[in-house]
This record gives structure tokens, sequence and C-alpha cells, in this order.
């Protein structure tokens, strides 16, 4: 089914759903205030279903705002938002019958910084993006320019594996392809990159990074699978980390908050989106998610019956201290 079939059915459903009293809110995308954006839409009224959109600029993760509303919720899910959910019901953040998944099988999420860097201009120069399967075409000033979709798309769709909902109680279009090879490999060249260099190098580069954070917390505000309602940060006693921004807690912040999130982070890429300073958190956080994978073989949010990762284990873990 195209995007726009699966936006009409999207407003149809979710408006039942409301009118015949199956959920109380419904959390969907709307219409951005900025050009190429889309905002979280929160809503019980049956007439905001017409405002609900589906486009590849659809990028939130919306699962980080089922902790903080009441009711039963119809939710629009992409595939690695299925999975935070699925890892909030792990969790016994949510019970399933609270939930209404409404899936979308997703293509991908469009980078506009990449698309900026494409074509040399800023996002509001940029008359169009249209994108039609593997193409994205983007016109400036009337002309029309052509890219390979892989080019724009956000690092983190780059090796998405789980494109369609896994978990779901309705789909609304036929399930999309997980990332092939060559897709994978352009995910992880930031990546690469880092982890070539040498532990010094490494040091300096993140002390670098992390100089320039201003510690607005966006990262862990935008993260569902950072829930905790009262982090680290804010304990006074101890204090693990001083609230001016130095580099050195701003580190310990963001180290800490991975460990956290292990096994219960999906990829979703939005921290790194989220971050007004462009530092790039997915470095730290897929390769987190690559190491839970590599030692437990465990990808999160795959199955809801599964015990958390942190909150279990087995004869055969690799290290033996909690034997
Ligand atoms: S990570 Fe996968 S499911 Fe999530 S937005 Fe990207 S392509 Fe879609
Ligand atoms: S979003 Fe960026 S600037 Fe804000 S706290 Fe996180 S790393 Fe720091
Ligand atoms: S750590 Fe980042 S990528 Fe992982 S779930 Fe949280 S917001 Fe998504």
């Amino acid at each position: 089914m195209k995007v726009g079939g699966m936006e009409q059915r999207l407003r149809r459903e979710a408006a039942a759903l409301l009118e015949q009293g199956k959920v109380d809110l419904i959390i969907g995308f709307a219409d951005g205030s900025l050009k190429f954006t889309t905002s979280p839409l929160i809503t019980s009224d049956k007439d905001d279903a017409s405002r609900l959109v589906i486009n590849p600029f659809i990028a939130n993760n919306l699962s980080v705002f089922l902790t903080g509303v009441k009711g039963r919720v119809g939710i629009v899910a992409k595939g690695c938002d299925s999975r935070s959910i699925v890892s909030l019901l792990q969790d016994n953040k949510l019970a399933r019958e609270d939930v209404f998944i409404i899936g979308v099988p997703c293509s991908g999420i469009i980078d506009l910084t990449k698309v900026e860097n494409l074509v040399g201009r800023d996002r509001d120069e940029i008359d169009d993006i249209v994108r039609d399967g593997d193409k994205v075409t983007v016109t400036v000033a009337g002309k029309a320019s052509e890219f390979a979709a892989r080019d724009v798309l956000f690092d983190n769709c780059l090796a998405c594996e789980l494109p369609t909902p896994q978990e779901y109680d309705l789909l609304l279009g036929e399930p999309t392809p997980a990332a092939d090879d060559e897709s994978k490999a352009a995910s992880q060249e930031k990546i690469n990159r880092f982890k070539a260099m040498s532990p010094d190098e490494r040091w300096q580069f993140w002390q670098n990074e992390f100089s320039r954070c201003i510690r607005c917390y966006a990262c862990r505000n935008v993260c569902p699978a950072c829930f905790c309602e009262r982090c680290f940060v804010e304990e006074a006693e101890p204090t693990w980390v001083q609230p001016i921004p130095r580099w050195q807690d701003n580190l310990i912040f963001q180290i800490t908050r991975n460990i956290h999130v292990a096994g219960r982070c999906t990829d979703c890429g939005e921290c790194e989106r989220a971050c007004p300073v462009n530092i790039p958190l997915r470095s730290l956080s897929r390769e987190m998610y690559d190491i839970v994978d590599g030692l437990f073989s465990y990808q999160a949010g795959r199955d809801k019956e599964a015990p958390p990762l942190l909150a279990c284990y087995e004869a055969t873990d690799v290290v033996d201290f909690i034997r």
C-alpha cells in the first residue's frame, strides 16, 4: 500500500477507535510547524484523526509518551517504535491490553541534514522532497535532483532489521524489507571511523564532543528506554554528576545512560537526532546494542515474553560474577 493509502486508512481507523470508545487517546503524527517535519499529536478528539499523517518525516519514537498517559491508548508505531513498546511491556511499564498498536511498515526516515549537505542548501531553501521507492527527488529553485534513498536516510534506518512492526493490533500496509548489506555497511561508517582511532585519539574525540554538551537532556527525554521516574543525574545524595555541564560530568551522564538502556535500546536513533549540538550519540548507543547482541544474543523488543536483559541471568552467561 502506498504511503497516501496508509494515511487515509490510519485516519479512518483512528477516528473509529475513538468513536467506538476502544481507546481514550490516539498518539500519532501531525504536520510540523516547519517544512519537512512532523510533530507528535496526542488527542481524544475523533475530529483530530483527519490531521494524522504518514510520510518520510515521521521521525519521533512515540512510545516515549506511553508511560506518561493514562487510559487505553492507540499509538502509531514504526518497526523500531513497536520494539520499544515491547521493551516497555517486558519491563512492566505498560499493560498490553492498555495499548492498541497501529503498525506502520516503514521504509526509513529522511535525514534533512543529509539532504541539505547533498544539495548545498538550507532546508528553508528547499521547495520539495518526494520519496518514491528507492529514489528521493529534491527540488530547489524549480530544479529537481534525484538521489538514492540510501543517501538521505538516517544512519539507524540504514541498519534497520525490523522495519515492519512485529507486535501490532492493526498493520496499515504490506511488510517492508529489512536493510540490505550495503545499507548496513553505510550505517556503520561513522562508527567505524571512531573505532579505528587509538584509545588516546578516541578519548580526545569524546572529550571534544562532550565539551559541547549543554546537558539539555533532550537525548534522555526523547528516549523510551529512559523511563526512570527519578534520573540519577537529579540525585543530590549522592551527587553523581555536577549540574554544571563540564565535559567530565557530561561524559559520565552519557556513559551511565547507555548502560541503563543496554538491552532496551532499539537503535531508534532519536537521541542523536534530538541532540541540539550534533554529538554522534548513536556511535555509543549502537555500539552498546551490538555488544549486547554479541554477548547475549539479545536484541531489544523482539519478544514480549522474554525477561528484560538486565533483570535475568543464565548459567551460560559469559561472566560468572552473578552465579
Ligand atoms: S529504524 Fe527502522 S523502523 Fe525505525 S524509523 Fe528507521 S527504518 Fe523505520
Ligand atoms: S541532547 Fe546533546 S547536548 Fe543535550 S544532554 Fe544530550 S548529549 Fe548533551
Ligand atoms: S538510546 Fe537512543 S537509539 Fe536507543 S532507544 Fe534511546 S533514543 Fe532510541
